[in-house]
């Protein structure tokens, strides 16, 4: 037996009946958060000519990217298959919020006639910037640690209406473990809207076959249902089928919009009937991004931290390092208190079990003798009421039959009573 507010997690649930002031808390982090600004990163991959700087910066309604042939990309590093690496950095603010995006593009990959192995350089700058965190948490100074480790990865399928080719799966596969994957269909108004049904069917069949995980917004952990249907809808869309224009066009009502103009009309970014921009846009940007970067930091990362360390076979420096490592041991921490206080309700859970036992037993007992004292009680009184009867019963026979009976004394005639008078 249990009591009702203590859930099944072990964690007693109470309502405050006065305000304490904890429920100020997000207010603390969202008013950190501003005056810190925060850190994105964002990786982009796919083929030249595929519209990967154009969504970037429809993406965020800026020149945030500048393009190939711009100077203004930084660090880029060319590797023997063609691939390079490049980053731009923008400080952008919305509404007083500060972010300090980067974007990391990879301008070759897929180009050359062999790609065999392109996707390699890419898993190893992702990797690079594992490790440059990993050093950073090593330090004695943790204080400014600089996190470049890339939160999600735009992949740029090519719009071929068919299935997906070898490079797309051979670098999914190689990079699903250690990056978020958002797959995305390229320049979708070449497409048409049945083409595009199809072609994402396809893709999803050929990312589940080859057991690929791609990021997915989830809807058990909400409770509220407009969230649990915009995540679905979310979800229901990727691979998400896109457009990107950094110019405007005028619709037939004189507003202009961005869009891509044709012969036979225009196709509107943010319209979500012609393709999946503004979905796309609201994971990555306006619900998601916290999940992204969370999601990179105690899944990806850990995951890849555990492996390397294991991997240079260094057992003991794996348990050097966790000895070391204050967040590793905050956790172990965490977990040694959990556990403990698990112990301890499962021994208040037994003590209490005990005493409802004992209670129970007592309540029985007091039954059992109120039980038998009723029983002697009623005999007892069964017993006067036979007696009384009894009694009543001899007392009745005792009585004559009225008219029958003798009188009880008669009048006699006195025979006398001449002789006494002298009759
Ligand atoms: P990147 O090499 O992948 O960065 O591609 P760019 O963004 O430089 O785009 C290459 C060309 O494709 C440019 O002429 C863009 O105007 C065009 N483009 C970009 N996005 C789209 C799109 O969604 N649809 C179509 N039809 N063209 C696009």
């Amino acid at each position: 037996m249990r009591q009702n507010n203590v859930a099944d997690s072990g964690a007693i649930k109470k309502k405050m009946n006065g305000y304490v002031g904890f429920s100020n808390y997000p207010n603390q982090v969202h008013r950190r958060s501003i005056k810190r600004g925060f850190n994105f990163t964002l990786m982009v991959v796919g083929e030249s000519g595929l519209g990967k700087s154009t969504l970037i910066n429809t993406l965020f309604e800026s020149k945030v990217y500048p393009g190939r042939d711009d100077s203004a990309a930084v660090g880029a590093v060319e590797h023997p298959n063609g691939v390079e690496i490049s980053s731009v950095t923008a400080d952008i603010q919305e509404n007083g919020i500060k972010l300090k995006l980067s974007v990391v593009d990879t301008p070759g990959f897929g180009d050359s006639i062999n790609n065999e192995e392109s996707w390699k350089p890419i898993v190893e700058n992702v990797e690079s910037r594992f490790d440059a965190y990993l050093a950073q948490e090593n330090r004695v100074n943790r204080s400014k640690i600089v996190d470049n480790r890339v939160n999600a990865l735009l992949y740029f399928i090519k719009p071929t209406g068919h299935r997906l080719r070898a490079i797309d799966i051979e670098f999914m596969k190689n990079l699903h473990t250690r990056v978020n994957l958002i797959p995305v269909i390229a320049k979708s108004d070449t497409l048409t809207p049945r083409e595009v049904e199809q072609f994402k069917a396809n893709v999803l069949a050929d990312i589940n076959y080859h057991g690929i995980q791609i990021f997915k917004p989830v809807s058990d952990e909400y409770d509220d249902p407009e969230t649990i249907a915009d995540n679905k809808d979310i979800a229901g869309k990727i691979p998400f089928a896109v457009i990107g224009s950094e110019s405007f066009v005028e619709r037939a009502d004189g507003t202009k919009v961005r869009g891509r103009q044709y012969p036979w009309g225009i196709i509107e970014v943010e319209n979500e009937q012609h393709n999946d921009f503004v979905r796309l846009r609201q994971m990555l940007l306006r619900t998601h991004m916290e999940e992204l970067r969370d999601t990179t930091d105690v899944a990806l990362y850990e995951s890849y931290r555990t492996q390397k360390l294991l991997a240079m076979g260094h057992v003991q420096d794996a348990a050097v390092f966790r000895e070391f490592n204050p967040r590793v041991q905050q956790e172990e921490e965490a977990r040694a208190h959990y556990a403990k206080m698990q112990k301890l309700e499962a021994e208040m859970s037994a003590v209490f079990q005990q005493k409802v036992q004992e209670k129970e037993a007592k309540l029985k007992q007091s039954e059992e003798e109120l039980h038998s004292r009723h029983k002697e009680m009623k005999a007892a009184m069964e017993a006067q009421r036979t007696a009384l009867e009894e009694q009543k019963r001899r007392a009745q026979a005792a009585m004559p039959v009225p008219g029958t009976a003798e009188p009880m004394y008669q009048t006699q005639p006195r025979k006398d009573k001449k002789k006494l008078f002298g009759g």
